[in-house]
């Protein structure tokens, strides 16, 4: 029998590694307008199943208590009813080996809520946008540009976006496309463990940055002129938020409005 704190139903699931997948789910109910950028909460049961990759670990959760975490909506700001998520499982986690055991059509919980501070709501218009993100923290910016790709025109956007290996830069082709058809992308990723047939940037974000690989296409590293949005890994993080802060750039926050917007995961 469906736990009745379940209120809505997977309508999708595109695994792009064992590990990394695209969730898509349907809430039985519209959730409220929200901003490109922002996140949810979402849960399982502890009585359901961890996916079988994943590693057994003892767990003294009871059956009925709802694991929930927070993730990035990936999806457009016009759809307050289809969600979509960009999910790595955390092999040994309470929540993630249980999303990646779901299939199409099964029960989950989301959060009435949509909430977050990480949009782009404060960056003024005629600025260039640079998103960085390694692995899952992609997912904020696929939903900037479903919803603001074309609101942006006059100023450039950037999305370099690090990861191991070539099969974990989900999205790609989504990113690949807009940086065909629009003059004013930018699409870098980069990888640390590429094999020779791998053309691309390699190595850490941090270091094309001190390279000059924005500077090489007209963006001026100035925070009158350029917000940079981070989001992943805290040691990505760090580092560029040490080299922008060398260029004047202080970390945004509600009472501090500045150019630097950072979601830690
Ligand atoms: C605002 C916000 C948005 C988020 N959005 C996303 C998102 O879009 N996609 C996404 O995949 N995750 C996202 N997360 C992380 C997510 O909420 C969970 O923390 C993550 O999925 C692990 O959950 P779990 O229950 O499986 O692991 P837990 O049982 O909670 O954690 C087990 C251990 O794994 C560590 N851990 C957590 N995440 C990772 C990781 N990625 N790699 C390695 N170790 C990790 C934890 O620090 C902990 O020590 C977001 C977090 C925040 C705060």
């Amino acid at each position: 029998m469906e736990n009745s704190q379940y209120n809505s139903t997977v309508t999708g699931k595109i695994l792009i590694t064992p590990d990394l997948m695209v969730l898509r789910i349907r809430t039985d109910e519209p959730r409220d307008t929200f901003k490109a950028g922002q996140f949810t909460a979402i849960g399982l049961l502890a009585s359901e199943k961890r996916s079988p990759n994943s590693v057994v670990v003892e767990e003294n959760l009871k059956p009925e208590a709802l694991i929930k975490r927070p993730y990035s909506v990936a999806s457009a700001n016009h759809e307050t009813q289809d969600f979509e998520f960009y999910i790595s499982q955390v092999k040994s986690g309470t929540l993630t080996p249980r999303l990646f055991n779901l299939i199409q059509g099964d029960r989950i919980w989301v959060d009435k809520r949509i909430i977050g501070f990480f949009d782009l709501s404060m960056t003024p218009s005629g600025c260039n946008i640079v998103m960085i993100a390694t692995g899952t923290g992609l997912a904020p910016y696929i939903s900037f540009l479903r919803s603001h790709l074309r609101d942006h025109k006059e100023t450039k956007l950037v999305v370099m976006h690090g990861a191991a290996y070539l099969w974990d830069l989900g999205y790609r082709s989504e990113l690949e496309f807009i940086n065909f058809n629009f003059d004013n992308f930018y699409y870098y990723p980069t990888l640390l463990q590429a094999d020779d047939s791998w053309k691309g940037l390699r190595g850490y974000i941090e270091n094309h940055l001190e390279n000059k690989i924005l500077e090489d296409i007209g963006i001026e590293i100035n925070p009158e002129k350029t917000h940079f949005f981070l989001c992943g890994n805290p040691k990505m993080i760090n580092s560029v938020s040490d080299f922008l802060a060398k260029r004047n750039y202080t970390r945004h926050s509600k009472k501090n409005p500045g150019a630097l917007h950072i979601e830690e995961y």
